[in-house]
């Protein structure tokens, strides 16, 4: 147990959590909407969910690796690198396509029956918050590294914009569930460019048309394009009800891991 999570890049146990407890943090101090009593409760539930994930994933790390590898063998592109770009579109080039390919990941784990289930659990938190943002059932963060690392690997992305990438996004997530408040103006100026709090949590409506929507992770272009953009006026987004229908007693952990075999 010890040895592999010795081997798990301590920078990224180190940045999730300096991250998770500075937005735990500002929303103590500028809370958005009330949490409610015994939210710790479910604190505890999302935190031991990214966790069992995180294991799930370095355990299996290698397996994920070698299958990626064994895809980008038969499908493999030649290299973005190779390509001869200047240094500095190669950059943008990688990061506008890795962050395209999360919002098709996020939107096939809406459209896709069986992804669904899983990503449900994510979805099931009666309420949004910095810890909301790694609420994940494991096999979805399985299946995510498995899908995401296969396609950068057959599209040869440069691994450094893939690393400066996963360090935006664990910032990100954390900032877009953040149960946050931010003045208005900031946040539709920001929602031009990228997923603002604001933005996200019209994603976690229990009403089905707003959950299929918003499905972007750091810019908010790609909803924009392919016409998945809701917004919500700020007083509403107050009082929204959110989660699932039917779900908010389900905050159990050992019945979020099952629940995606229950119908
Ligand atoms: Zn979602």
């Amino acid at each position: 147990m010890a040895e592999f999570l010795m081997g798990f890049p301590k920078w990224q146990w180190l940045a999730t959590a300096a991250a998770f407890l500075l937005f735990a943090g500002f929303e103590a101090l500028r809370p958005r909407r009330s949490a409610g009593a015994g939210r710790w409760k479910v604190w505890i539930v999302n935190l031991s969910l990214y966790a069992s994930g995180a294991v799930l994933v370095v355990l299996l790390a290698p397996l994920v690796m070698q299958g990626a590898t064994w895809i980008q063998g038969v499908l493999g592109f030649p290299p973005l690198v190779g390509l001869g770009m200047p240094a500095w579109l190669l950059v943008v080039v990688s990061f506008l396509l890795i962050d395209l390919i999360a919002y098709l990941e996020h939107a096939g784990f809406h459209a896709v029956p069986a992804l669904w289930r899983m990503h449900q659990v994510h979805h099931s938190d009666p309420e949004l918050d910095a810890s909301t943002g790694v609420r994940h059932h494991p096999l979805e963060s399985l299946i995510g590294a498995f899908l995401q690392l296969t396609l950068f690997a057959v599209l040869g992305l440069p691994i450094l914009v893939i690393l400066a990438y996963a360090a935006v996004m664990t910032v990100w997530q954390f900032f877009t569930h953040s149960n946050l408040s931010l003045p208005e103006p900031l946040d539709r100026l920001a929602r031009v460019l990228v997923v603002t709090p604001g933005m996200h949590i019209v994603h976690h409506s229990v009403q089905a048309d707003e959950g299929n929507s918003n499905f972007g992770m750091v810019l908010s272009v790609w909803d924009r394009l392919f016409g998945t953009y809701r917004r919500r006026p700020a007083p509403e987004r107050l009082t929204m009800e959110l989660g699932l229908l039917g779900r908010a007693e389900r905050q159990a952990f050992g019945r979020l891991l099952l629940s995606p075999l229950r119908r």
